[in-house]
C-alpha cells in the first residue's frame, strides 16, 4: 500500500523542465523492490526504478547503482567551428563537457543505449530534426559535423552520463544566419495537430493517445503501432526512442518505450509539461533501417 502511494506521488510529480538547462525525464512503472529488503540499488535514468539487488533497469536497460547519485547538473559548452557559417555549409559542433565541482572537462562518460553521447538539433520550426552520436576526442571533447538547412534558431540537446553522476540533458540554442531574403521567423513554431498515421522509411506507424486530448502535467499514454511488425529490431539498444518538443522549444523530452517487446504495439507513458503543442519524434528499426514518425499534439489545461 505504502509503495503504492509512493508511486502515485511520483506519477504526480511533474518533469523537470527549464529554459535552457534541464529537461526531462521518462515517467514511471512500479518499482521492483522485493519486500524482504531496502531497495537499495536505483536506476540513475528512471530513478523509480529500485532493487535490493545488483542488476540493469527493466525498462532502459542501464545498470543500476548503489544509493541514490549524485544529481548536479554538468555544464555543457559548445562551440562551432567556423564561428560564423552559414545555412548549407558544414560546420563542427564541439561539446565540452564540465564537472561543476572543479570546473574542469569531464574525462570519463558512461555508455547509455550504446553510445557515450546522444545528441538532438531541432529547427526553430520543428520541420529539421537529427538524432545522431558526434564522437569523443582525446581532448575529452565531443565532435559532430553538421550541416544546418537554413538560417534560424535550432536547438541542440545534449543526452550523456558523466561517470559518478546522472545522466545528463543539457539543451543549447545556435543561431545560424539568414541567407539573404531568407525571412525571420518569429515566435513559436506553427503546428497544425497531426495524429492519426504517419509513413516513415519502411513501415506506417500509428498514434493513439490515452487521453485522447493530453492534459498538462498529467500522464498522457501515446500507443503507436507499427505496421508491419515484421522486422523489428532493437535500436541502439532500446525498441523505440522518443524525442518530444514544445512548438516554442522549450520543453525537451528524450525517452523510451514503458512497454515494447518487438511486437506490433509500443507504449510510452509521458507528462507533458505545459499546455502547448508538443512536436513528437520517434524512431524504430525495421529490417536494418532506421525510421522516424513525426506528430503534432496539442496539449490542454486541465478544466
Ligand atoms: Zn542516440
Ligand atoms: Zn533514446
Amino acid at each position: 500500500m505504502k509503495r503504492r502511494i509512493a508511486l502515485e506521488l511520483l506519477l504526480a510529480a511533474p518533469l523537470a523542465y527549464s529554459q535552457d538547462a534541464k529537461v526531462g525525464t521518462s515517467a514511471t512503472v512500479p518499482a521492483i523492490s522485493t519486500p524482504e529488503g531496502p531497495a537499495d540499488y536505483v536506476c540513475p535514468m528512471d530513478l523509480d526504478i529500485r532493487s535490493a539487488k545488483p542488476g540493469v533497469c527493466p525498462r532502459c536497460g542501464m545498470k543500476l547503482v548503489l544509493g541514490i547519485p549524485d544529481r548536479s547538473e554538468y555544464p555543457m559548452e559548445l562551440s562551432t567551428r567556423p564561428r560564423v557559417f552559414h545555412p548549407g555549409e558544414k560546420v563542427e559542433l564541439a561539446f565540452r563537457i564540465l564537472d561543476p565541482k572543479s570546473g574542469q572537462p569531464v574525462q570519463r562518460f558512461e555508455i547509455v543505449h550504446e553510445r557515450l553521447f546522444h545528441m538532438f538539433i531541432v529547427s526553430q520550426d520543428l520541420q529539421y530534426f537529427v538524432h545522431d552520436h558526434p564522437a569523443l576526442g582525446s581532448d575529452n571533447v565531443f565532435r559532430f559535423d553538421a550541416i544546418l538547412p537554413k538560417g534560424g534558431i535550432y536547438r541542440i540537446l545534449g543526452d550523456f552520463y558523466p561517470f559518478g553522476a546522472t545522466p545528463q540533458l543539457i539543451a543549447k540554442t545556435l543561431i545560424v544566419p539568414l541567407r539573404r531574403g531568407e525571412p525571420v521567423e518569429l515566435g513559436p513554431a506553427k503546428l497544425q495537430p497531426s495524429l492519426g498515421s504517419c509513413h516513415a522509411e519502411n513501415m506506417d506507424v500509428e498514434l493513439i493517445t490515452e487521453p485522447p486530448e493530453p492534459i498538462s502535467g498529467q500522464k498522457t499514454l501515446l500507443f503507436f503501432k507499427l505496421k508491419p511488425a515484421t522486422g523489428l529490431e532493437k535500436y541502439l539498444g532500446a525498441w523505440g526512442h522518443m524525442l518530444a518538443a514544445s512548438d516554442d522549444l522549450i520543453d525537451m523530452i528524450h525517452t523510451h518505450p514503458f512497454i515494447a517487446d518487438g511486437g506490433q504495439q509500443e507504449q510510452f507513458n509521458l507528462i507533458f509539461p505545459r499546455a502547448r503543442t508538443y512536436r513528437v519524434w520517434v524512431q524504430f528499426q525495421r529490417q536494418g533501417v532506421v525510421n522516424t514518425a513525426a506528430f503534432n499534439i496539442p496539449v490542454r489545461e486541465l478544466k
